[in-house]
């Protein structure tokens, strides 16, 4: 595979905006719709469906929530608050209600942050049944009557919980995951980037004349939707998994940063900081205890998928991280969304085309005779010449080609080229494990 110029921040955006409005939650026709959009790109995207009460791990799979309108209205008809305006104003599986409440009881169940008046937040409660709204602290000075009508037209009730996944066969049965929550409701950078961004890495996969690794991408509800596809695939994902990442918050255009896998050390988190290293000027360095997405079941001891997060702008780092001023536009643009695209192209073809380059010849190879060396010695014209020696010395089968780069201060696109290059003339075999020593 070869990185090419592939315009996306533009049509990622333009995909961004037409699934911006779904009301998603971890179960429901939201999730539903957003899967059915991605399928408009993937057709191949198998949509499984796990019922309500069947076991995740140590988790239970909810009662399906579907909401098609809430609101709440002074008596005389005004209406204050309309979840249709936006759909973070009502807290996720809010349990239906209509009724007439004072206004002590609405305010109990109205969620504002009082540090950012201006802003909606995401607020849900899965797991305890009760109703309420989300609105700007600034708004609740509207609240100023004494009753009102509440209006939540919900259901809770056992369906099923659904999970998008596309898998692109390669030569080898060995895969390399992406991993992508779909069940927060219209927040651009927390949550619909990391679906644009698996959805045009697939594509362009699917582009490709020809790929090593088998591609597996899942789209599913953060930490229930992991837990319920562990429960049935984590057998096969650790015997064939070699690299994994969590796509999530890669649209904006703000600093890299990383989060390890648990163990550290693996291919993928190898590969994340050789790109963070060689390609960008700064990046932030999380640990393993700043997690807060998929990886915690992934990861998990017993689990141990090599899953690491290569991020902007991490979530719960960013000011309008979990409010409605996660917009498209704002937190998120084309050109952020380009940027990662292109740095995680850099991180698949060289994961895809990785391996333990071993030397053929004993000793230092005489590159002079291959018309690898200048005929004319001048100080400062074999400059080049010292970095593919430099490069060429760790060809011992015990190095691939990110530890390569690592040690011969060469960025892996570099490496790769030369790579090319031994195994014209001769000078390297490509193995796909290190060599025994
Ligand atoms: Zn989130």
């Amino acid at each position: 595979m070869n990185p090419t110029e592939f315009p996306t921040g533009s049509s990622m955006f333009s995909f961004l905006e037409e699934i911006w409005p779904y009301c998603r939650s971890i179960t429901g026709n939201g999730v539903r719709s957003t899967l059915q959009a991605i399928k408009q790109h993937l057709p191949d995207l198998r949509i499984h469906e796990f019922p309500s009460g069947s076991s995740a791990l140590d988790w239970t799979i909810p009662d399906e929530w579907n909401i098609s309108r809430a609101s709440v209205s002074t008596l005389s008809g005004e209406v204050l608050i309309d979840v249709a305006a936006n759909n973070l104003h009502i807290v996720g599986y809010s349990v239906p209600f209509n009724g007439i409440v004072s206004r002590v009881e609405l305010l109990e169940h109205i969620h504002t942050l009082k540090d950012q008046p201006d802003v909606i937040p995401y607020v849900t409660s899965y797991y305890k049944k009760r109703w309420g709204f989300c609105v700007p602290h600034r708004d609740l000075v509207r609240f100023s009557d004494e009753y009102y009508h509440v209006q939540i037209d919900s259901r809770l009730e056992p369906g099923s919980l659904s999970i998008g996944e596309w898998v692109l066969p390669g030569t080898s049965s060995r895969e390399i995951l992406f991993s992508t929550y779909c069940c927060h409701p219209s927040m651009a950078n927390d949550q619909l980037s990391g679906i644009g961004l698996a959805v045009f890495l697939a594509c362009w996969l699917r582009e490709q004349p020809e790929r090593r690794y088998t591609y597996r991408f899942l789209f599913l509800p953060e930490m229930i939707g992991s837990a319920t596809y562990l429960e049935h695939h984590r057998e096969w994902l650790k015997e064939k998994v070699i690299a994994a990442f969590n796509l999530t918050c890669v649209g904006d255009e703000h600093t890299w940063s990383y989060l390890p896998s648990r163990s550290g050390g693996t291919l993928s988190d190898k590969a994340v900081q050789h790109l963070l290293d060689f390609y960008t000027q700064e990046s932030q360095h999380y640990t393993w205890n700043d997690r807060g997405s998929d990886e915690s079941m992934f990861c998990a001891p017993g689990i141990d998928i090599p899953m690491v997060s290569l991020m902007r702008s991490k979530y719960g780092t960013f000011d309008a991280y979990h409010t409605s001023a996660d917009r498209l536009g704002e937190t998120v643009t084309a050109k952020g969304l380009q940027e990662s695209f292109d740095m995680y192209l850099r991180l698949l073809t060289a994961l895809d085309q990785n391996g333990y380059p071993i030397t053929k010849i004993l000793g230092e190879p005489q590159l002079g005779k291959r018309g690898l060396y200048p005929d004319l010695s001048i100080k400062g014209s074999t400059d080049g010449v010292k970095q593919l020696l430099n490069v060429l010395s760790y060809c011992d089968g015990q190095h691939d080609l990110f530890d390569i780069g690592n040690k011969a201060r060469v960025n892996v696109e570099e490496v790769l080229a030369l790579m090319e290059l031994f195994v014209k003339h001769d000078l390297v075999e490509i193995c796909d494990e290190p060599s025994k020593k």
